[in-house]
């Protein structure tokens, strides 16, 4: 049997690669990023036992690195694919591979860089380097160019310290053929783009976030290190508001829930109140949509003094002269309007799948559809919306379905 081919390197293709290769079959995953792990390596920690991404990833990189029958590739997509179920004729395209794999990332390039990116781990919110590790776990450890901002051999200052040789600045993209026999689509979820609701005034406010944004504002690897900071002046808010389905169940913009978001919120809740004894928080919400073991967050949080949840859309937040936000909404429960002045302000914005530029079946909403037998297999968030525990028994059922 040929290969199968996986697109995506998150917790649902990184599952399907290693369920595959240990039954013995081939596999070829690749990941766009220079890293694996998608959305979940990103997190603070995640539901429901709250562990950190790391312990359920590591175990599944250690997996892929042990066995042979899985090859891999990060900074690389598909570039285009021709052929029918059990032969697929694929192109593969990597970008530049500047740092080889020789690196062995002791950190002397990144001294001498002189030039800075945005931190696109940490969302814009941080720096890096030029010459970047991608974060202190990642798969594959190596170090990482950004193209963008490197001046290349003008510059040289990596090259001058590495002594591995482990850079070559001229390197080109590559092309790979390969032949599969099926393709696993697990290429996952974006954030819903905020700034597309309007009466929420997330683009022109610098204290209201994303809830992915705010992982990395609660993570202890994270912007604050421990500490949550408020991107206007650096303090730590004590007064947060949590706004449920920003853009979510609306026909303006994402028609459905997206699963996750009430979990994810009451999560970041309780660890704010972890961090912050002290805080006071309100969640809005329109109807509270949790299940199976995250139940225990809702009653965690109905049993805390300092997180209050409200039944009512937030229908405007507006920015005081201090950086302040009043969120205006209607609490449907007492029937009275309400004007509450938060430091802080997360969104919790839907999930969308992946822009995926190939031509696949997809339902209205972008999500990947799977046609019985085309040998094209969506898993995951690509096909909906999805938490960890079920995007793994996902991956398992899609890499049955890939070795039939
Ligand atoms: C704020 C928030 C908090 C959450 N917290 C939790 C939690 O605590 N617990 C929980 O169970 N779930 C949580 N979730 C849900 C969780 O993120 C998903 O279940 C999980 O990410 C699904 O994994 P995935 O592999 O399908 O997708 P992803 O994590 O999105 O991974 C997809 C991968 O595919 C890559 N990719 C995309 N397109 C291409 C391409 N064209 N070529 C190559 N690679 C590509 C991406 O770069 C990415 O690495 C949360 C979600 C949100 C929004």
């Amino acid at each position: 049997m040929k290969p199968v081919l996986i697109i995506g390197g998150g917790i649902s293709g990184v599952t399907t690669a290693v369920e595959i290769a240990e039954v013995g079959k081939e596999v070829i995953l690749i990941e766009k990023e220079p890293y694996m792990g998608g959305n979940v390596v990103k997190f603070n920690n995640y539901f429901p036992k709250l562990c950190p991404p790391t312990c359920g990833l590591e175990i599944n990189f250690r997996r892929i690195k042990q066995n042979p029958r899985i090859k891999y590739y990060s900074s690389t997509e598909v570039q285009e694919f021709s052929g029918v179920k059990g032969d697929f004729k694929v192109k593969l395209k990597s970008t530049p591979q500047y740092v080889k794999n020789n690196c062995t990332a002791c950190g002397k390039c990144v001294e001498a860089c002189p030039e800075e990116r945005p931190d696109d781990f940490n969302y814009g919110f941080t720096k890096t380097k030029a010459i970047y590790l991608p974060h202190e776990m990642a798969f594959p450890y190596k170090f990482n160019i950004d193209d963008k901002y490197c001046k290349k051999e003008s510059c040289n200052k990596c090259v001058e310290v590495c002594e591995y040789n482990a850079i070559d600045l001229s390197a080109k993209e590559e092309i790979i053929d390969i032949e599969v026999s099926s393709i696993v689509v697990a290429s996952g979820w974006n954030s819903y783009d905020a700034s597309k609701i309007e009466n929420l005034n997330y683009s022109t406010s610098k204290n209201i976030l994303t809830n992915v944004e705010f992982e990395r504002f609660i993570a202890s690897n994270g912007v604050g290190e421990n500490k949550i900071l408020r991107p206007s002046d650096n303090s730590e808010p004590k007064k947060i508001a949590f706004v449920q389905c920003a853009g979510s169940r609306d026909e303006n913009h994402l028609p459905y829930c997206s699963a996750i978001c009430c979990s994810a919120s009451l999560k970041h809740a309780l660890t704010i109140q972890e961090l912050y004894p002290k805080s006071e928080i309100k969640i809005f919400y329109i109807d509270m949509r949790v299940a199976g073991r995250n139940e225990d967050f809702l009653v965690k949080v109905q049993e805390n003094k300092n997180i209050e949840l409200v039944k009512g859309k937030v229908g405007k937040i507006s920015e005081t002269e201090n950086n302040n936000l009043i969120l205006e909404a209607e609490d449907i429960l007492s029937g009275k309007k309400i004007k509450y002045e938060a430091e802080m302000v997360v969104l919790a914005t839907g999930i969308m799948p992946s822009d995926i530029n190939l031509n696949l079946n997809k339902d209205q909403n972008n999500f990947i559809t799977d046609l019985q037998n085309d040998g094209i297999i969506p898993v995951a968030c690509s096909r909906k919306p999805m938490d960890v525990s079920s995007s793994v028994k996902d991956a398992t059922a899609a890499a049955l379905k890939a070795i039939q």
